[in-house]
C-alpha cells in the first residue's frame, strides 16, 4: 500500500487514488499539505473517480514494455500510471478504471499494492 496515494477499496470497494482540493478549488496528485497554486494549507483529500480517460500515452523501456498514461478524471485531475494493457490496444480518450496492483512483498509478507489503469469495460 502506498499510503496516502491511493485506496484499494474506497467507499464503493473499487480503487480509487486518493488527491488533494485546496478551498481554491485546484486539485494535485499525490495529495499535497499546501496548494501549489495558492500556498493555501486548506485542503482535503479526496476519492478520485475511478475511471477517467487516457489524455495522452507512452511506452516505457524496459525487459517488457509498458505503457504509461496521463488519465485525465471528470474531477479535474491529471495523473500518471502504468496501463495494463498491451500498446495496440491503447488510445487517446480510452475509458480506463483504477485498479489496485501487487507490486512485492513486504519483509513480513505483507503484500505491497500499488495501482495502475486498465482498460474499462463497456457494463463498468
Ligand atoms: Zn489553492
Amino acid at each position: 500500500m502506498v499510503e496516502g496515494i491511493f485506496t484499494p477499496a474506497g467507499a464503493d470497494g473499487r480503487a480509487h487514488l486518493l488527491c488533494s482540493r485546496c478551498a481554491c478549488g485546484a486539485v494535485a496528485f499525490p495529495a499535497r499539505q499546501r496548494c501549489a497554486a495558492c500556498s493555501g494549507t486548506d485542503l482535503a483529500v479526496e476519492e478520485v473517480p475511478t475511471e477517467g480517460k487516457i489524455y495522452s500515452w507512452t511506452t516505457s523501456p524496459g525487459r517488457t514494455v509498458r505503457v504509461v498514461a496521463q488519465v485525465q478524471f471528470a474531477n479535474g485531475l491529471m495523473a500518471q500510471g502504468h496501463v495494463s494493457a498491451e500498446p495496440g490496444d491503447v488510445r487517446i480518450d480510452q475509458r480506463v478504471r483504477t485498479m489496485a496492483v501487487q507490486v512485492d512483498y513486504a519483509d513480513d509478507g505483507t503484500p505491497l499494492l500499488s495501482y495502475a489503469f486498465e482498460p474499462a469495460g463497456e457494463a463498468g
